[in-house]
């Protein structure tokens, strides 16, 4: 005997829900792939991920998950021997490192724990020492997706000019894009990496990197190989050498989808804006939850949190109890432990909170997790659904009584 029938929702940090316009644009025929469509709306994708990004810049479509931007990043703009930097502060800003590793690059790890921002002041005094310049680029994650830290990337890029370094500033924003305000431009950033399955409600398959002038002068000496060069991706006027062969028609109709509801429809400011008040919801509730002691919110300061996914310690196991009961009973499934320690597995569990999520969606996931702690007869603080639905009625108030 269950409840659990009925639609069931993954509330993990990617890949997020997909919008149900985005999965029926995607039903239908393969289009050609000589002419038509798929060739007339190449550049319109390129031009609208650039406004999702906040650059004039380039912009660069692969098929990959984020794992290939990266990649695409490192290749375009280094090579082996190079020294860079890398900012760590969880398991994906720490695996950046390890790809660019991988690709015979001398990596600095500056680790900050699974609790931490990258602190700008630390990152001017490496660059600082570094008087011949021989560090060529700086890695930071903007959202980190393990810890559900954020790092202040305008801050980091003012460390950089503070030390007078010319090293590249790469960002990885595929757990923020379309969730945290972000604008290449406008916050200095050279390269930044994301892709399509997180803020950007899109199925596994995209990935994208955005470069502006510099770093395009960096791709000149390296040799990044046919497939990971972004020279034609981004620049070439003719439509086969735009995707490196044949071009995924399915994805791309998703992603039209998706930029039309993002940039042409909602507009980014409220993209934004509704992930922040999602995000306080959640926060809200785990708050009142935490006043027993069994769990708490793993960043501690509100202003260095990611708005996309939050990551919750607890008391030795009760994370493994809340997952597998939410899971089995509920029908939702929450994201893992993920760049902790080992014996930490069944400590720490995540909800993803990012893309096209509305009250119901959020409150059910929130309810789930409340009607697990009952069950389980987990210790935890009552009234965390009304904290979280009184902070969601606050929604687009332009006064004080959103607090
Ligand atoms: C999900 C994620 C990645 C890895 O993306 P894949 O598509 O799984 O390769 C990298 N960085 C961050 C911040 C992420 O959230």
């Amino acid at each position: 005997m269950s409840l659990n029938h009925g639609r069931t929702i993954l509330a993990i940090p990617g890949p997020s829900v997909i919008p149900d316009r985005v999965l029926t644009a995607m039903h239908r025929p393969s289009a050609s792939i000589y002419d038509g469509e798929l060739v007339e709306m190449t550049d319109g994708l390129l031009a609208d991920l650039k406004r999702v990004a906040g650059t004039d810049g380039f912009a660069a479509i692969y098929l990959a998950n984020g794992h290939g931007a990266w990649e695409a990043a490192l290749r375009n703009t280094l090579n082996a021997g190079d020294k860079i930097v890398v900012l760590s502060n969880g398991f994906f800003s720490h695996k950046w490192g390890t790809v660019a590793q991988s690709l015979g690059l001398q990596v600095e790890f500056i680790e900050y724990g699974m609790t931490k921002s990258a602190d700008p002041q630390r990152l001017e005094e490496v660059l600082g020492a570094d008087k011949n310049g021989e560090i060529k680029a700086v890695l930071a994650v903007q959202s980190e997706t393990s810890s559900s830290v954020r790092n202040d990337v305008v801050a980091l890029r003012a460390a950089i000019d503070a030390a007078g370094h010319s090293a590249l500033f790469m960002v990885d924003c595929i757990a923020s894009l379309g969730c945290d305000r972000f604008e290449m431009d406008a916050f200095g950033v050279d390269v930044m990496v994301s892709a399509g399955q997180k803020g950007m409600m899109n199925p596994i398959g995209l990935a994208f990197v955005f470069f502006n002038d510099k770093a395009d002068g960096a791709r000149a000496r390296a040799n990044p190989g046919q497939y990971w060069d972004w020279i034609d991706r981004a620049k070439s006027e003719s439509f086969y050498p735009r995707w490196s062969g044949s071009p995924p028609g399915h994805l791309m109709f998703a992603l039209r989808e998706t930029l039309d509801m993002m940039v042409h429809e909602e507009g980014m400011p409220a993209v934004w804006a509704r992930h922040t008040t999602i995000a306080k919801a959640i926060w809200a509730a785990c708050d009142v939850w935490a006043q027993a002691g069994s769990l708490h919110l793993n960043i501690t300061d509100p202003a260095k949190r990611a708005t996309g996914v939050t990551t919750i310690n607890t008391l030795p196991g009760v994370a493994h109890k809340i997952r597998t009961w939410c899971q089995n009973e509920a029908g939702v499934t929450l994201g893992n432990s993920l760049g902790f320690p080992q014996e930490e597995l069944e400590d720490h569990f995540r909800i993803g909170h990012m893309g096209h999520l509305n009250i119901h969606m959020i409150m059910g996931v929130l309810g789930a997790i409340e009607t697990a702690l009952i069950a389980q007869r987990i210790e935890h603080g009552s009234g965390a659904l009304a904290a979280a639905a009184h902070m969601l009625s606050t929604h687009g108030n332009t006064g004080k009584d959103t607090k």
